[in-house]
């Protein structure tokens, strides 16, 4: 029997990678319980959109008895939750969207599962995960050198990552007080195909391609550890599958990069395929973001020595895999300019 993954956020950035590769590379059968807000898209489930082993349910991750009944009728061995608000700058600006989604969806999402769970018998309650995405930023900010380990305590600097921080403790809590069988993976920065243009990396290079200023903040010298999101998939099932209940696992792909660096990376690489002009030109510098965390970096030892993970890409493949796919395909992102004329996306105008 094929292996039943309940996806929250599925319609997102990294839901949707993660959908695709259980659905096309794992076979398995994927309920996307997505409640499509702005940044979630179904064209970016195309590819499995017609495939018997693949449902979509619209619904909120708040809503309890939506939530239950999600549960009662798909019947998961595994739940993998990525549904999330997760853009800082729109956590800066308004934060009650972060608590609702982040905090209280997933305490009801907990309390569905363990609801289920606890029905369960023997070997399929035995068998049963819960794994729970978060973020490298629930540990705060690096200073020259060092890396978030499993063990880093938690300091987060903006509303996003204080709303992933609560979720993580929340998680964690249903574990030890009520068994449920929970891991949580942190992961660093993703880049990659579908990425809504919003975030530093899909707008510069749609920004760019429209001769429109690559807005920067600060002196661009914030670093980042990226990772494509194609090889976070790939550690999501592995964790869900083979890691140890109650524990956390750090993912990341030893690709520290400064902003800049990333930025004038694609411009070159926009030189070389499409030309036309010299794309660094376009980049201005503007007023940091608040509480702007300054280095993020993860030690992901443990995934790859316990569980035996390992990045497919580089920063530099994965970012020439990036660039080219925003230049192929339109198709998906040109949609979104019309839907979110005026509001502060990437292909619009400002800063991610
Ligand atoms: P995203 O913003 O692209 O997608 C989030 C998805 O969740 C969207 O499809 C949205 O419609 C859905 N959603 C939001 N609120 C919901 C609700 N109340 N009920 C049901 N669905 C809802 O996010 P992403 O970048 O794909 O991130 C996915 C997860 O991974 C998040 O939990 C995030 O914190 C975590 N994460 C992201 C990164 C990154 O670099 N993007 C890095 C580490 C961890």
């Amino acid at each position: 029997m094929a292996l039943r993954v309940l996806v929250t956020g599925g319609a997102g950035f990294i839901g949707s990678a993660l959908v695709r590769y259980l659905v096309l590379e794992r076979g398995a059968e994927v309920l996307n319980v997505d409640k499509l807000t702005y940044a979630g898209n179904l064209s970016s489930l195309t590819a499995v959109a017609d495939d018997p082993r693949y449902r979509f349910l619209r619904a909120d991750i708040c809503d309890a008895s939506a939530m239950r009944e999600a549960f009662e009728t798909f019947r998961p061995d595994r739940v993998m939750h990525l549904a999330a608000e997760s853009h800082v700058d729109r956590s800066i600006t308004g934060a009650a969207d972060f608590i609702n989604t982040n905090v209280v969806g997933t305490f009801q999402l907990l309390e569905a599962a363990r609801d289920y769970w606890s029905k369960l018998d023997g070997g399929a309650r035995e068998a049963f995960r819960f794994l729970h995405v978060s973020t490298d930023e629930v540990y705060g900010s690096l200073g020259d050198t060092g890396l978030f380990h499993e063990t880093t305590p938690y300091d987060p600097s903006s509303p996003y990552s204080a709303s992933k921080a609560a979720s993580d403790h929340l998680a964690k809590a249903w574990q030890r007080t009520y068994g449920l069988p929970v891991v949580v993976s942190n992961c660093s920065n993703n880049y990659g195909p579908y990425h809504f243009p919003e975030k530093l990396i899909p707008l510069t290079i749609l920004n760019a391609l429209h001769g429109r200023p690559l807005p920067v903040y600060g002196k661009g010298e914030n670093i980042r550890d990226w990772l494509y999101v194609e090889d976070h998939a790939r550690a999501l099932d592995l964790i869900a599958a083979s890691g140890q209940v109650g524990e956390t696992y750090n993912v990341g792909g030893r690709n520290e990069r400064r902003n800049i660096d990333v930025v004038t990376r694609i411009c070159e690489i926009l030189d070389r395929l499409v030309g036309g002009r010299r794309h660094a030109d376009l980049i201005e510098f503007v007023t940091d973001r608040p509480g702007h965390d300054a280095r993020y970096a993860i030690d992901a030892t443990r995934l790859e020595t316990e569980l035996g993970w390992k990045a497919q890409e580089t920063f530099e493949t994965g970012i020439e895999k990036t660039v080219r796919w925003y230049i192929d395909n339109a198709w998906w992102w040109r949609p979104l300019s019309t839907r979110y004329a005026g509001e502060r996306l990437g292909i619009i105008d400002g800063p991610a």
